[in-house]
C-alpha cells in the first residue's frame, strides 16, 4: 500500500517538479553467490541492512520551498541525495517532471540530472583544492555546452553566476583555500546556478557557517529563487531556520517521513508527538504558549528499528497498539498527512 495515500489539495493547479514513489534505500555489504548460500545455512550471522530511507513517498512543487526536517541520522541526507538524482533508490522510483529518471536515457537523462542540483553542508570538501574559483564554475557548464550554446565566453559567463551568488569577480583566480567559508559556500552555490537548475537540495548548507554568514546565504536563496524560479528541498535539522524559509515542511524519523503540512501548520499546530517534541527545542522568546514535552533518548539504529511505530520507544503517549502496528501516512486534514495512531483518520483523499 502507498504510505501516502494522499496528494494536495492544489495538486491539480500546481505543478510538481520532483517527486518520489515508494522510494527506499537500503545499504548492506554486497554478497557473491557463495556469501549468500553460506548466510542461508545459518552458519554465520545474517547480514543487516539499513534502511537509511523506507518507502518514502514526497513531492516538490514548482516555486516553492519544502523543508525536510529530522535528527541526524535520520535519513534526510540519503533521501536528499535521491531525489537529487546522486543516489539511486533501492525500491520506488524519482519522476522528474512526470518522468521516471531510471527510464531516461542520452540527452533527456543528461539535462533530468542537471536541472536537479545539490549543495552540500561543506564546500571545502566538495571544491577542487588544485582549481581557481573560475575553472570550478565553468568546468560542468563548459561539458555540457552551455557556455558555447549562451553566446558568451567563459569569463563573461562565470562572472554572471559569480554575481547571482553574490561574489565579487576579483575572486575568480582565486583557490578555494584562499576563501572564507562563506565566500566557499557561494562558489558551491555559483557552481550550481551555472548549470541553470530549476531545483536546489540544500542539505545543511548553512550548518557549517557562522550564524551571521548564514542569513547571508538564506537571505542570497530566498533572492534567487524570486530571480530564477527556483524550487528547494531544504534539509536541516534546524526548526528555526526551517520556519523562516519553507512553504511546507516534512518531518522525518528513522527513514520515513513522519508528518507533512504547511509551514504554519506544522509550527502553531504540530499534530505527531516526534514533531512536537522537535518544535519543544527550539528557544523561543515570544511568549507563544505551547507546552510540548522535548525529546527524551537517543535516535534508535536503522539496523534495528524498533517494532511497530518507530518513535514509540520515546512517544510520551504511546499506546500497545503502538508496538505492533506501523502507523501509514495518511491525511488527516487538508494539506496535511500524519503517521501516528492517535490520529482520528479522515477517509482517503487528497492532502
Ligand atoms: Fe506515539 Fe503511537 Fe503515535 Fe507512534 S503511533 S507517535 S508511539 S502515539
Amino acid at each position: 500500500m502507498n504510505t501516502l495515500e494522499a496528494s494536495t489539495d492544489t495538486k491539480s493547479e500546481t505543478n510538481i517538479v520532483a517527486q518520489i514513489e515508494g522510494a527506499s534505500k537500503h545499504f548492506g555489504p554486497k554478497r557473491d553467490l557463495f556469501g549468500r548460500l553460506i548466510e542461508r545455512t545459518g552458519l554465520i550471522e545474517q547480514y543487516r541492512t539499513v534502511r537509511a530511507v523506507d518507502n518514502v513517498n514526497l513531492e516538490i512543487r514548482q516555486g516553492e520551498v519544502l523543508g525536510l526536517v529530522g535528527e541526524s541520522g535520520c535519513g534526510k541526507s540519503t533521501l536528499g541525495r535521491m531525489i537529487a538524482g546522486i543516489t539511486p533508490p533501492t525500491h520506488g522510483k524519482l519522476l522528474w517532471n512526470g518522468r521516471d529518471v531510471s527510464t531516461l536515457t542520452g540527452r533527456d537523462r543528461r539535462e533530468a540530472k542537471l536541472r536537479m542540483q545539490m549543495i552540500f553542508q561543506n564546500p571545502f570538501a566538495s571544491l577542487d583544492p588544485r582549481a581557481t574559483v573560475e575553472r570550478i564554475v565553468a568546468e560542468a557548464p563548459r561539458v555540457h555546452g552551455m557556455i558555447a550554446r549562451s553566446g558568451m565566453d567563459a569569463t563573461r559567463y562565470v562572472g554572471r553566476y559569480l554575481d547571482f551568488a553574490g561574489l565579487p569577480s576579483h575572486l575568480r583566480n582565486r583557490y578555494p583555500h584562499e576563501l572564507s567559508g562563506g565566500q566557499r559556500q557561494r562558489v558551491g552555490i555559483a557552481r550550481a546556478l551555472a548549470v541553470q537548475p530549476d531545483l536546489l537540495v540544500c542539505d545543511e548548507s548553512v550548518a557549517a557557517l557562522d550564524v551571521s554568514i548564514q542569513a547571508q546565504i538564506i537571505n542570497l536563496f530566498m533572492d534567487l529563487r524570486h530571480e530564477l524560479g527556483l524550487t528547494y528541498l531544504f534539509i536541516s535539522h534546524d526548526m528555526g531556520v526551517v520556519e523562516h524559509i519553507s512553504d511546507r515542511v516534512a518531518i522525518m524519523y528513522l527513514g520515513r517521513i513522519v508528518e507533512q503540512a504547511g509551514v504554519n501548520e506544522i509550527f502553531t499546530r504540530p499534530s505527531h508527538p516526534y514533531t512536537q517534541a522537535l518544535l519543544a527545542e527550539i528557544p523561543r522568546l515570544d511568549p507563544v504558549k505551547r507546552h510540548f514535552t522535548a525529546l527524551k533518548g537517543e535516535l534508535p539504529s536503522p539496523l534495528n528499528p524498533p517494532q511497530g511505530c518507530h518513535f514509540n520507544p520515546r512517544c510520551t503517549q504511546v499506546m500497545d497498539r503502538c508496538r505492533v502496528e506501523l502507523p501509514i501516512l495518511r491525511r488527516t486534514s487538508p494539506g496535511r498527512a500524519v503517521a501516528c495512531h492517535l490520529e482520528n483518520l479522515s477517509p482517503k483523499g487528497s492532502l
